[in-house]
């Protein structure tokens, strides 16, 4: 048994080194517990320029002053700026940020937690235990320790994305391809995919087949037979490969029990948004208000006052209920087919850009939710309006339904 701990942060990925670190700057004793602390995060992390935190503005490997969006019914620029984050750069940040403080790392993955009034002890899977005041759980979605409201089936976003070394590539460089969801040549329209394509500096080019939310998930398969597809009618099938992801992204996991004897976060807290699979935004947003919230728990009150604390901060009223409102717009993609996806994504990014971009970035209030999506009825053709009608009813969630047919859509 080692000595009492301020706090465990299970997990080693973005959620959990943002909130260990800002527990550690805190002045809090952590201990991070995770099978591979130090191995690099390999995704292409990628947001919204106005989503990065000020902090963490230096920490961006690529810039587009704008995106594209393309459907079989038009081609739109949309007039805001996306970044590739500095993936290497960003870990190396949260780890400086243990230096001078007081951090214990076990590399070894938690296999079970023992909650005691006061503490939690973390058994590990070389049968060493560690005890603690708190656990905070950022061990990512498969993590079998948070208690959730609904466990609903998730659905998943898959992605097989190539880098290539494409000099020659016709791409715009100053904008990102976020979706273009008009098929390859020879490639099946059903089920949808789109293409997804960061133009680099230095003649990079990173390209991904990818789909949005499926149950069950896409096969990798067919995405990377689509991406090939793509590449040879773009000219890019003889470029040089330099780099390979694959993404599974679970969607619409059941949100956290409000009152638990630990304190999820990121991937593991549902907290990826239901009809996008992006998460770095809400983790690098909100890992600093967590680590105070509980903290200032701790001091005031003790365990119990840190736990309340920290899932109160996490999931206040409201985002819950915004979050279910997105579960519905998650089933609702789910069954579209492609005519569908195309006719939805054309109306979408028709709404104006805050609309759009608040939709997207999950931080509207239930009410002004509600509305943008009912401008999003009104301007959808009546059979996208009538499926979505269908996927309220089939899912049960007839009340969610009701929340985004407000008087006057017809
Ligand atoms: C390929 C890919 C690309 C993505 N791109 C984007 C993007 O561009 N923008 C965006 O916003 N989101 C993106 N996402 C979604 C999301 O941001 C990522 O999934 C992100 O990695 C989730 O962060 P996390 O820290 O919550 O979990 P993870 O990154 O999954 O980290 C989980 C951590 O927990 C550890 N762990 C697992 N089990 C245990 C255990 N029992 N005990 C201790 N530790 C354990 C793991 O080793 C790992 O360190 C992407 C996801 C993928 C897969």
């Amino acid at each position: 048994m080692t000595n009492l701990h301020d706090l465990a942060v299970l997990g080693s990925g973005p959620a959990a080194l943002a909130v260990a670190s800002a527990c550690v700057q805190r002045g809090a004793s952590v201990l991070l517990i995770a099978p591979e602390p130090h191995a690099a995060w390999l995704p292409n992390y990628c947001l919204w320029a106005d989503e990065v935190p000020v902090a963490l503005q230096d920490l961006t490997e690529q810039f587009w002053p704008r995106a594209a969006v393309a459907t079989t019914l038009a081609r739109r620029s949309l007039d805001r700026s996306y970044v590739k984050l500095d993936t290497f750069a960003l870990q190396q940040h949260f780890w400086d940020a243990f230096r001078g403080g007081s951090v214990g790392v076990v590399p070894k993955r938690a296999v079970r937690l023992e909650h005691q009034p006061s503490s939690t002890t973390v058994h590990t899977e070389d049968g060493t235990e560690h005890r603690v005041r708190v656990v905070i759980d950022a061990s990512g979605a498969g993590t079998p320790f948070v208690r959730r409201v609904h466990a609903r089936p998730p659905a998943y976003q898959t992605a097989y994305g190539l880098l290539l070394d494409a000099p020659q590539h016709r791409f715009d460089s100053s904008q990102l391809v976020l979706m273009d969801f008009r098929p390859g040549p020879t490639a099946s329209l059903e089920p949808p995919s789109f293409l997804y394509v960061l133009p680099l500096d230095d003649g990079r080019l990173f390209l991904e087949e990818t789909s949005l939310a499926r149950r069950p998930a896409m096969s990798m398969g067919t995405l990377r037979e689509r991406l090939e597809t793509r590449l040879t009618s773009l000219g890019l099938a003889r470029s040089r490969r330099i780099g390979q992801e694959r993404c599974s992204i679970a969607m619409g996991l059941g949100l956290p029990a409000p009152v638990q004897s630990l304190v999820p976060f990121g991937a593991a807290a549902g907290m990826v948004h239901p009809a996008s699979g992006y998460l770095m935004a809400h983790v690098l947003r909100k890992a600093a208000p967590l680590a105070e919230s509980i903290l200032d728990g701790l001091d005031s009150g003790g365990v119990d006052d840190a736990l309340a604390a920290g899932n109160a901060t996490l999931w206040p009223r409201a985002q819950r209920r915004i979050w279910e409102i997105y579960g519905f717009g998650l089933e609702a993609l789910v069954g579209m087919n492609a005519s569908e996806v195309n006719r939805f994504f054309d109306s979408f990014f028709q709404l104006s850009v805050d609309e759009w971009s608040g939709f997207l970035g999950g931080n509207l209030s239930p009410s002004r939710l509600g509305a943008v999506m009912t401008n999003l009825f009104r301007g959808l053709p009546p059979s996208v309006r009538w499926h979505l009608v269908r996927t309220g009813l089939l899912a049960g969630v007839a009340p969610l339904a009701r929340s985004v047919l407000q008087p006057g859509v017809g």
